[in-house]
């Protein structure tokens, strides 16, 4: 928990603390249902013999984007079991209220969409993001425009048409980490989003920074056991009413069974991230002290996610690993390393990601929840194996000397 946030009162978003909203948020009603665990509505349609009152619900949601009463009509409107991890999240966040979809993309694009329609395309972010974020805001497939800069100049980067501020803290793969206290006042009147994909509702609460939106790939901490594929976004109501109606209209629904097994994730998600982060502290300690690394990226806020750069060949502690799995992706139980500059960030132009710092010698690792020697001796492993030779002999790759 970041010291500022803990310092001010904890209950000013939430009635429980968040370990405990994290085993019971979403769930209040099961008790009275006669259920312990959460029931999963797999329904497309909803039966009603009332169409007049029907037409009343759907056109109530399509001029106010509210929640249905009652049964959600078709399930591309809402549905129960989504609803609850929804509701969960919100609360985990200390928002008004959260907006699920089918994956972090999804949520994104449902983001843009709401600012486009309000003819607001243009969006000022801060490098780096995700890989696929930054394609997706660049390569102008949603008609947004998009000025890149640092946070020191998102005030001059703001225009009439700018619809959203956009930063990742700690960001994708190099846990950079912003100010988002002092950003969000940068931001003015325009809407600060913020992925808090790495950080979880557990270690920062951008909504109590300032953030006015907080976008999650579910897919990585909140589902925790690389199993499941979502995005959600925590925000105000008059926000997710637009996201709603967004979803609604292009359809990149949660399924049911995907929101039974978020929902399920966040119960575990303070317990496994403070696990996690402990080990990839200690990681990232015993890298920063190894003289085969040239330089250890781990953010202040904590976190299971450490990024380091080899002098070495990256791709050969790639093929060396043996416990540590080799995938991209992050936020499972078991710990992933990957090389970003190939992988995850491949998409990106390769100028514009060695300038936000994804270079060459860049590795990232998710730490998952095995023990710390264990990694560590296979870390040690992969770092000393020898070069991969080609058939001449000769050694394939040849890097660009450390800076
Ligand atoms: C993975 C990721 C996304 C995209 O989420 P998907 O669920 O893969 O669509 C967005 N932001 C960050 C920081 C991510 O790591």
């Amino acid at each position: 928990m970041d010291t500022e946030a803990s310092m001010q009162p904890r209950m000013t978003f939430r009635s429980r603390a968040l370990a405990t909203e994290a085993v019971h948020a979403g769930r209040d009603d099961l008790a009275a249902l006669g259920l312990h665990a959460p029931p999963i509505d797999l329904s497309t349609t909803y039966p009603s013999y009332d169409s007049r009152g029907e037409a009343e619900r759907i056109d109530a949601f399509a001029t106010t984007g509210a929640r249905l009463d009652g049964p959600p009509v078709y399930a591309r409107l809402d549905n129960p079991t989504t609803a609850r991890f929804e509701t969960a999240l919100a609360r985990l966040e200390g928002t008004g209220s959260a907006v699920s979809f089918a994956s972090g993309m999804a949520a994104l694009t449902a983001v843009l969409l709401v600012r486009a329609s309000m003819g607001l395309r243009h969006v000022v972010a801060v490098r780096p993001l995700y890989g696929c974020s930054d394609h997706l805001l660049g390569a102008g497939l949603l008609g947004t425009e998009v000025t890149w800069t640092d946070p020191a100049g998102v005030a001059e980067a703001i225009r009439p048409d700018t619809g959203l501020v956009m930063v990742e803290s700690p960001a994708n793969p190099t846990l950079a980490e912003v100010d988002i206290r002092a950003l969000a006042h940068s931001c003015g009147s325009v809407p600060l989003l913020v992925d808090n994909t790495f950080a979880t509702p557990v270690l920062q609460r951008p909504v109590e920074q300032g953030a006015a939106i907080v976008l999650h790939s579910a897919t990585k901490y909140l589902g925790g056991h690389g199993d499941v594929m979502g995005g959600v976004v925590a925000c105000d109501e008059e926000f997710a009413a637009r996201l709603r109606q967004v979803r609604f209209a292009t359809g990149g629904v949660l399924h049911p069974m995907a929101g039974y097994l978020l929902l399920r994730g966040l119960s575990t998600l303070p317990v496994r991230v403070r696990a996690a982060s402990a080990t990839a502290a200690d990681l990232s300690r015993r890298l920063a002290a190894d003289p085969r690394i040239a330089r250890v990226h781990y953010p202040k806020v904590g976190g299971a996610m450490v990024s380091f750069e080899v002098y070495g060949d990256p791709h050969r502690v790639i093929s060396a690993v043996r416990l540590i799995t080799p995938a991209v992706s992050l936020g499972s139980v078991d710990t992933l390393i990957q090389h970003p500059a190939s992988i995850s960030h491949r998409i990106v132009a390769e100028g514009d990601r060695r300038a936000a710092g994804v270079g060459d010698r860049l590795l990232r690792m998710s730490v998952g929840l095995e023990d710390v020697e264990d990694l560590w001796a296979d870390l040690c492993q992969a770092l000393s194996a020898p070069p991969a030779r080609t058939a001449a002999g000769t050694v394939p790759e040849s890097l660009p000397a450390v800076p």
